[in-house]
This record gives C-alpha cells, structure tokens and sequence, in this order.
C-alpha cells in the first residue's frame, strides 16, 4: 500500500482559490474547526476574504503572488473551477492542491468532461465537439434536434447556452459562438433535476450526502431539497454513479455530479463540479456534517464525518432582484422559527447574482418546500 501523507491537522493554515459565497462557507466551517484561512481571488472585500485572516486582491495568472500564497498555507482547496492550470501548477509546488489540478482540468471545459465521463462508461447524453457551421450541420444531422449548443469553457448557471430547435437557427447560434469551441448536446427530455454531492479521501473513503431534487428559474437554482422525490434504486444508483466518477477521477476532495432524471427512467450525467455546490447549501442546517465541513476533512486528511439527514429539508435561493425595493424584510422571513437566513456579505445586488439562501428544515420534504418558499415571498 502507498504511504498516506499525515493529516493537516487544525491549527494549520488553508489556502482557498476563489472568494465567493462558497469560498466563504468554507472558511466559516474551518475556523469553527480550528484552522486559519488565506483567500486568493483579483475581489477584495469578497464574501470570503470577510471571513479569512488574509485576502490576497490579485490575479490568478499573477504566478509570483500565487507562489508568495501557497508558501503561507498547508494545502489549498478551491470553490470556482475556472483557475488557469497555471496558476494551480504553480500553487502546488509549495503545498498541495486538492482536488488536484488534473481534475480541474477536466472538469472546467464541458467537452473534455463529457468525453472523460463517455469514455469511461458514465452515461451522457449524445455530443459532438463544434468548431466551425460545417460542424455545427452535421451534428444537428447526426444527433437531431432539439438540442444545446453550450460554449465548452467558462460555463455555469446556464451561461454560454443556446436551445436549438430548428434547423435555419444554426448560422447564428454559430455567430452566436464568437468562434469559440462549442459542445453541441442532444436534448434531454427529462422529469427532474438532482444531483450528488460527495467526498473522497487520500485513503479512498467515500462519502456521499443524500440525493438532492433541484428547480431552475431562468436557468439558476432556485429551490433544492431532500430528500429527492425519487425510487430509493435511482438513489442508489444516482450514489454509485457518483462514486465512481471520484474514483476514476482520482478526487481527494469534494465533487458534485448534477444528474438528469430522464423521462424514461434513467440517469444522464449533465455537469461535474470539483467542489462543494449550491445544492448542498442545505446540509448547514440539516446534515450531521455540512458540505463545507467535509470539503475540510476531506482535503486535510481528516476522516469524514456523517452526511446523515437530520430532517427532510428545503432550500432556495435569495438573488438581487429582491432587492429591487430597497432591503427584503429580514424579520418577516424569520417568522417561522424554522427558516434560516444565510448572507454573503455581497455590496451589491445585482439581477442573477446569489446574496444569499433561507434554509427551512420540517416532518416532510413538502412542508420544507412549503416553508422556505412562503418566507422567501415574505421578504
Ligand atoms: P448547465 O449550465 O450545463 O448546468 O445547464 C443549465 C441548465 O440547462 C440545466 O440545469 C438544464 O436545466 C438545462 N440543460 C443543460 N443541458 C441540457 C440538455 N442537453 N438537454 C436539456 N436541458 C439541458
């Protein structure tokens, strides 16, 4: 057996990559851990940096910097994908990176993702990579349509995506692209939305939380909840699945799978994020152990604790344009005893941008929804 490097045990000093609210739930679960925190993103003020004894305010192909980051910190995580390889690389000649860089490789461009996860058997739905119209016509023949032509890097929350329903919208959606590399994908006709989100260790202990249902609003999540309202075979297989991508991945760290449930009953893998997610921001309040929590002990080394759900549970999203009329009223949501208020400390309210989430734990995952909804439009 390969020797197992010691735990970084607390007292010791974590370097984050990225500053934003999940960077910032983070740092909240490893001071509560004991740990010290060093922030790195080109934001100052961040949700994160708030929270950090340090914030570093600088480019992430600044290599000098990262190297001068990385000196100070025992190892380094991070909570947005799109860190150049550069950047990694560099970090991690003083201290390890976990996930380590080749995940990230892969996970932050949408074709080598799927083509990772096609070929290695996880089931995906039908894509061709699109780099000129030609492309873009033989793909809507061989694979039909609808479909989504997605940009392959820098995508999230629906960035970077347009549905394609008939053949005479190709020519713009190709304009559309900028020349850029495209991922063209079948269309998938499904029921609902889930996802895993799951930890693995240096020693290759697995731990996932359970499976999260997940609603959209113009492409953002808008409510989770768990535990999803699907066959415990399709839980179990959406938790298998899950495995086995952190397995092949080789993931020390935190990884979430977001999952089709296709309306003929099957599983298709959508996204890997190599972090903690939005969708397990209801673990705070619900789980033995928070998502934050385990990215901790995952990448320090330490053992994992239980994703155990307390209480079926419900969260949804609190975006800028709440914050149209001036400040939501915080008092009014609190009402319900049962509702939780989380903040991200962000200046601004922008439309789109996240500022924070209400938690609403109950007996059933009906009433969960019910609560955390019927305070959200009290604000
Ligand atoms: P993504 O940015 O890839 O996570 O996609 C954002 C959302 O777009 C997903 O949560 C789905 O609701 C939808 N979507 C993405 N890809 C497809 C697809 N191939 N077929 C149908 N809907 C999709």
């Amino acid at each position: 057996m390969t020797s197992v490097p010691p735990p970084i045990l607390p007292g010791a000093t974590i370097g984050v990559l990225g500053s934003g609210q999940l960077g910032r739930m983070f740092a909240l679960a490893a001071r509560e851990l004991g740990y010290r925190i060093i922030v790195y993103s080109p934001d100052n003020d961040s949700p994160a940096g708030q929270i950090g004894d340090l914030e570093y305010s600088c480019a992430y192909d600044d290599l000098e910097k990262i190297r001068e980051f990385a000196r100070q910190v025992q190892v380094i995580t991070f909570e947005f994908e799109n860190v150049p390889s550069a950047t990694t690389s560099a970090a991690a000649e003083f201290a390890p990176v976990r996930p380590d860089g080749r995940v990230l490789h892969i996970t932050q461009n949408r074709l080598r993702e799927k083509t990772f996860l096609h070929g290695n058997g996880f089931p995906v739905t039908p894509f061709r990579r699109i780099t000129s119209l030609a492309d873009l016509q033989s793909a809507a023949h061989d694979l039909g349509l609808p479909a989504v032509l997605k940009t392959a890097d820098f995508g999230y929350d629906g960035k970077g995506q347009t549905k394609l329903a008939k053949q005479t919208e190709l020519e713009a959606a190709w304009i559309g692209l900028k020349g850029t590399e495209g991922i063209y994908e079948a269309f998938v006709s499904f029921e609902k939305e889930i996802s895993v989100v799951a930890a693995r260790t240096l020693r290759g202990e697995f731990a996932a939380f359970p499976v999260f249902e997940n609603t959209h609003a113009n492409h953002i999540l808008d409510v989770t909840f768990a535990p999803a309202a699907i066959d415990p075979r399709l839980q179990k297989e959406a938790i298998d699945l899950a495995a086995g991508i952190l397995q092949k991945l080789d993931v020390v760290g935190l990884l979430t799978v977001e999952m089709f449930v296709t309306t003929d009953g099957r599983l298709l893998v959508n996204e890997l994020a190599p972090r903690t997610h939005n969708s397990g921001h209801l673990t705070i309040d619900a789980c033995v152990t928070s998502q934050f929590e385990q990215q901790v002990r995952a990448v320090c080394g330490l053992p994992l604790g239980s994703t155990e759900l307390r209480n079926p549970a419900a969260m949804a999203n609190l975006l800028g344009h709440l914050w149209s009329n001036g400040e939501p009223k915080w008092s009014a949501a609190l009402e319900d005893p049962f509702v939780k208020l989380h903040l991200y400390g962000k200046a601004q309210a922008r439309v789109g941008r996240k500022m924070g989430h209400l938690t609403a734990t109950a007996e059933t995952t009906q009433d969960a929804v019910n609560r955390v909804v019927t305070a959200r439009l009290r604000l």
